[in-house]
């Protein structure tokens, strides 16, 4: 099956980009790995390119396995088409150097993922790009703060530690009158629980790192645009900076986007479910997590979004160093460390105070990020339960 367009979206994960009639029925997609790629002749040597993209040209730029994975976000997120890259970082920086020269200005949400604001300090300040951060729940109050120049507004929403949820289509709205792009991080999303073209944006990113793998076994960014255009620039930006990604990380993206829908059905239940226990504890002061009804982000998140993925945070009553490590390092389910979106669960303790400049960040509580994965909810609340009663004997 070729157009699956017509379908629901489950049914569309399962049968995009598969082209199963091309490569002997296999069900999915062969791993084709290459440097060089052979012309027939000089003819089609002359008549070679990487454009449009998915033409045989070089391995750099990609075999059928990445193709048919592009296809298939692309078809997801309901955009033209779709970049794999190398992680979700050089999705960040692709997208954002695609829209920006010097002389221009960009503004990037207070709550964005720190790599981003670390691109934004040092990268884009060296080349001449003016960076303003703003409130990421200023919705359609951004207008003011849009100049003449700035070219990107960067998105991200909910937003990484704190998940203020941002109203994107009045983002986009007050954007495109001043022709600004609409650039977001819908990593939390995944490609199922939202629409981000039907909300204005332009250029969407994913870290395929998390939910698209699922595994926690590859690391992939992904571009997909809304236009042909856009797709081009980004293109170009991307066959600059020479970034490219192996065939069998596809692969394994490929074989974890069959299960995502599934996947996610399962991290908003339980994530939803250990979100509102926590919100009964007495050592927690504070649960962020825009699927709860009294979250300051709830009527928006209930707007634009089908679900909740599995990653929200909590804010403890003030706790030392040694009491928290005694919470942590203990835990018999939970693991500790960067990255999310696998089967697994973790806790990443975090503070947001360092980080903030347009806003600040003034909770005396200690703020920790839990992954909810796939395990059993019982046996995850006995182990936050364990932990919790850690915290008074250290
Ligand atoms: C992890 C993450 C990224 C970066 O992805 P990598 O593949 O680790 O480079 C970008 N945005 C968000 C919101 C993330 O959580």
């Amino acid at each position: 099956m070729s157009d699956t367009k017509n379908f629901k979206s489950s049914t569309r994960l399962v049968h995009a980009g598969r082209r199963s009639s091309e490569y002997h029925g296999v069900v999915n997609p062969p791993v084709l790995h290459a440097s060089t790629i052979l012309f027939e002749n000089l003819e089609a040597l002359d008549k070679a390119s990487p454009f449009p993209h998915g033409n045989s040209f070089y391995g750099r730029h990609g075999t059928p396995t990445r193709y048919l994975l592009e296809e298939a976000i692309a078809e997801l997120e309901g955009g033209h088409a779709t970049l794999c890259l190398s992680s979700g970082v050089a999705a960040i920086t692709n997208a954002i150097l695609a829209f920006v020269k010097p002389g221009d200005h960009v503004l990037i949400t207070d709550s964005t993922y720190f790599p981003t604001r670390n691109l934004a300090n040092t990268f884009l300040k060296k080349f001449g790009v003016d960076v303003d951060y703003y409130d990421p729940t200023l919705g359609a109050n951004i207008a003011p703060l849009i100049r003449d120049n700035t070219t990107v507004i960067w998105c991200e929403s909910p937003g990484s530690l704190t998940f203020e949820m941002q109203d994107i289509p009045a983002i986009a709205k007050a954007a495109h009158a001043k022709n600004a792009k609409v650039l977001l991080d819908n990593t939390w999303a995944s490609p199922t629980l939202c629409r981000p073209f039907d909300m204005g944006v332009d250029v969407s990113v994913q870290a395929g790192t998390k939910y698209i793998v699922g595994h926690s076994d590859v690391m992939m960014g992904t571009i997909t645009t809304a236009s042909e255009e856009d797709f081009i620039t980004c293109q170009k930006q991307v066959i600059l900076s020479g970034d490219s990604i192996g065939p069998d990380d596809c692969y394994l993206a490929q074989r974890g986007l069959r299960t995502l829908n599934v996947r996610m059905r399962q991290h908003h239940e339980s994530g939803l479910a250990i979100a509102k226990w926590l919100q009964t504890r007495p050592e927690v002061s504070r649960v962020l997590h825009p699927g709860l009804p009294d979250d300051p982000g709830h009527a928006i998140w209930k707007r634009d979004f089908i679900g909740a993925s599995g990653l929200f945070s909590f804010i403890l009553h003030p706790v030392d160093r040694p009491q928290l490590a005694h919470m942590l390092d203990h835990m018999d389910l939970f693991g500790m460390g960067f990255s999310w979106g696998g089967f697994e669960s973790l806790l990443l303790p975090s503070d947001p105070k360092k980080i903030r400049t347009a806003t600040s960040w003034d909770d005396p509580g200690q703020l920790v990020r839990i992954h909810v994965g796939l395990e059993d909810t019982d046996d995850l609340i006995a182990d936050l339960a364990a932990g919790f009663e850690r915290l008074k004997t250290a």
